[in-house]
């Protein structure tokens, strides 16, 4: 019997093992992937208070390290089903905790366009930080608007020979800081107001076509392309104990807590207006602390 489940090993998910396991708490982390959720494909964090600047590797790894040497319990399992009296089952096991915590993060978004996944590896990419190294002097373009986009394409302009920038809009959702630091890039050049159409090439990438608000196309001969358009959660295996929105996201009145007493939500899978590191592990203590709260209240 866990105290506290915690479904999701991002900078949320890790943040709320750092406390339980801090107020002395018998804990599990429960990825399905990698540790570190999105974080760890940003190339460059300076936007975290106190920290000038750190790589979301590292910062990910601090954080992973941080929980471990409190002997935090993380596997690698994926959750498959949560029940109201908190037993979680996953790919390979069976758990039962006194609260659980949900803090599953998002996926990439796909373009949905032809031989998009055929080029997976082979000239498509969902992460600069982790793929950026083989496209040295090669010309790359990164399709995106968001910091995620901007910080891939300052990132690749020290790698590759050419960046191209493909947004859908005129105006960046990301920081302005970031645009500012692109223009000044003088192998960056970018492409607005244009989405990209299809994605061409034999063994490899080789070129995509991009496609303007007007309906011109033309064809860009490329080696890499880095997707950058968001990402989407992924919660319907918990929809018998959550309510989620229109878009998948866990519904939560305070931000914590959910439909069902004794689970709780925290990071970017829940409904709420900024989705940034700050916030992520903004959630992650304030889940913990709650569940603890309610936890002892439980046993009063
Ligand atoms: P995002 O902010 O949601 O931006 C996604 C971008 O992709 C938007 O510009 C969007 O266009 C565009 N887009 C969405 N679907 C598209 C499609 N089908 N085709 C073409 N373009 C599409 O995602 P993100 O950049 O991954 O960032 C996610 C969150 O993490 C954000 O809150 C971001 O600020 C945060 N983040 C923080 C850091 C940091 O703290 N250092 C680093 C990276 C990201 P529209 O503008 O038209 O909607």
């Amino acid at each position: 019997m866990y105290d506290l489940i915690i479904i999701g090993a991002g900078p949320a998910g890790l943040t709320a093992a750092l406390y339980a396991l801090r107020a002395n708490k018998k804990v599990l982390v429960l990825e399905a992937k990698n540790y570190g959720g999105q974080i760890v494909n940003a190339s460059n964090i300076e936007n975290y208070p106190g920290i000038v600047s750190i790589s979301g590797y590292d910062f990910a790894t601090n954080l992973y390290n941080q929980v471990k040497k409190l002997n935090g319990e993380i596997v690698f399992e994926t959750a498959l089903r949560v029940t109201p009296s908190k037993k979680v089952l996953t790919n390979k096991n069976e758990y039962q905790a006194k609260a659980v915590i949900i803090a599953t993060g998002a996926l990439n978004r796909q373009l949905n366009i032809p031989h998009e996944q055929d080029f997976i590896g082979k000239g498509v990419s969902y992460c600069a930080t982790c793929d950026g190294h083989f496209y040295k002097d090669k010309v790359v373009a990164i399709n995106g608007g968001g910091n995620t986009a901007l910080e891939d394409a300052l990132y690749l302009s020290n790698i590759a020979q050419k960046v191209y920038l493909i947004h859908r809009r005129e105006e960046f959702k990301g920081d302005l800081i970031n645009v500012e630091k692109l223009k000044r890039q003088d192998n960056v050049e970018f492409i607005l107001n244009s989405t990209i159409t299809a994605i061409n090439g034999e063994d490899n990438l080789s070129s995509i076509v991009v496609t303007n608000k007007e309906g011109q196309s033309k064809q860009i001969a490329v080696q890499g392309l880095f997707i950058a358009i968001g990402q989407d959660p992924k919660n319907e295996i918990f929809a018998n104990v959550v309510d989620l929105n229109d878009k998948g996201y866990i519904i939560s009145t305070d931000g914590v807590h959910t439909k069902t007493p004794g689970i709780y939500v925290a990071g970017d899978t829940r409904v709420k207006n900024l989705r940034q590191l700050t916030t992520a592990v903004g959630d992650g203590s304030e889940a913990a602390t709650i569940a603890i709260k309610e936890m002892k209240k439980d046993l009063d």
